[in-house]
């Protein structure tokens, strides 16, 4: 069965549902139609808070009918392929659906069996992740049930949605553990597959400095490649040779590997390594010129966050909105991200940066300080932009 579509959104995530809603501001708004086969839409930033005891999970979903912005088309199915130069896509359903121009939005993909015994030990045995509204409660859970012993943070060698995210949950596990007298008796742990606690030198001088006052070890280079939760053991590999380091664990946080999704990524849309390819300013498709993309599954080479899209939704319409009118896409995203790193309860360093690690800051002071008004942005105004803005195409 083929439909025809003006413009059609894969993906009612974050990218999707910002980027309608702007849409729909413009003059002459097209119709649009989202494509989505998830029933709820969930505020992904806010499970750092609740992996650490602020929050339930519960504060960051909502239905998808209740943020589908009015006047869009909702079809509740799942698209399995591309074929652009028909300006078509197939869904689960068996739909053919066709469009005059394309937004691709699906996100990022979780690889769980990327790491060899991860899918069986996740979320029992000490083996939790904030990657997951499924899995984000059993943190909490774990963190409260450790007893000392070893605690260990992973980061995969692959690019992950909000970098800051494996760090930040460690802050706060390592206060738990000292309010609860408790620290004394716990080795942290940050074992991760890149080369330096961050990639922004300002914010990295700043996360060093910390780590070293938390008396928290760190294994830099190294990727997590087996869980063995039997003897409780997590098998690292060295990201620049053969080498093996085999930790001990009482408790692990796992931040899964993570790509393209897979059918984005065996696509003609994707580029070399699977993501949707797109100009990195104008987020126009390279070749396909009615595709444009943002959000996780683009090629933007940018740090992947909501943040990010806030700054890209504006320039993708933008350049939708002339690229329908046949004139030049002036739309421009210049790699503005931003993250703010929870480094303890009440204290955030809000890192904002853009492309090639320019610093972008917001604020008239240094916020490479961890602040209490940060924390405060975090945890209670920005879910609340989020919600009663962003997804309403009003920032
Ligand atoms: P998503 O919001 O993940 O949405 C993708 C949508 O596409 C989903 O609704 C899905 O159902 C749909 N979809 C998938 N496949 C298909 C298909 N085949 N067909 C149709 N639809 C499909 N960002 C920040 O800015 N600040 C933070 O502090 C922060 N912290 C984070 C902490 C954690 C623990 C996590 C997990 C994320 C965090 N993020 C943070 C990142 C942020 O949540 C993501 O970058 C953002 O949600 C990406 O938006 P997206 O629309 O690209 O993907």
């Amino acid at each position: 069965m083929s439909e025809q579509h003006d413009v059609l959104i894969i993906g009612g995530g974050t990218a999707g549902i910002t980027a309608a809603a702007q849409l729909l501001q413009q003059e002459a708004a097209p119709k649009i139609t989202i494509v989505d086969p998830s029933q709820t839409h969930d505020y992904q930033p806010i499970w750092t808070l609740v992996g650490g005891g602020v929050f339930p999970r519960e504060v960051s979903r909502r239905a998808m009918a209740e943020v589908m912005p009015r006047g869009v088309s909702w079809i509740r199915d799942r698209v399995t392929a591309f074929n652009p130069e028909k300006n078509e896509v197939q869904t689960e359903g068996g739909k053919q659906l066709v469009y005059n121009e394309l937004i691709v939005a699906p996100g990022i993909q979780l690889n769980w069996d990327a790491v060899k015994g991860l899918p069986d030990a996740i979320n029992k045995g000490g083996v939790c992740s904030n990657y997951g509204y499924d899995k984000v409660a059993y943190t909490w859970e774990t963190i409260q049930a450790f007893q000392g012993g070893n605690a260990v943070f992973t980061f995969p060698a692959t690019p992950i949605k909000c970098a800051g995210a494996p760090q930040k949950i460690m802050y706060l596990a390592e206060e738990t553990f000292r309010r609860r007298g408790i620290r004394e008796q716990a080795n942290v742990t940050y074992a991760s597959a890149t080369a330096s606690i961050f990639g922004i030198p300002k914010y990295a001088q700043a996360l060093d400095k910390i780590i070293e006052e938390r008396d928290i070890q760190t294994q830099f280079s190294k990727n997590l490649v087996e869980v063995r939760p039997d003897t409780r053991e997590a098998v690292f590999r060295d990201v620049n040779g053969a080498e093996e380091l085999v930790l001990e664990y009482d408790m692990m946080h796992v931040t899964p590997p993570q790509s393209a999704p897979d059918f984005v990524r065996k696509s003609p849309l994707a580029d070399g390594a699977g993501w949707v390819d797109v100009d990195k300013h104008t987020l126009q498709h390279n070749r396909y010129r009615n595709v444009f993309s943002l959000g996780d599954a683009s090629s933007l080479p940018c740090s992947k966050t909501g943040a990010a899209i806030r700054k890209q939704a504006p320039a993708l319409v933008e350049n939708v909105v002339a690229f329908r009118a046949s004139k030049p896409l002036l739309g421009h995203y210049d790699g503005y991200a931003s993250c703010p790193l929870v480094t303890g309860y009440g204290k955030v360093i809000l890192a904002e940066f853009g492309y090639d690690g320019v610093i972008m800051e917001t604020f008239p002071f240094d916020q490479a300080q961890e602040r209490y008004s940060m924390y405060a942005l975090k945890a209670y105004g920005l879910p609340n932009l989020y919600w009663h803005g962003m997804l309403q195409g009003r920032m």
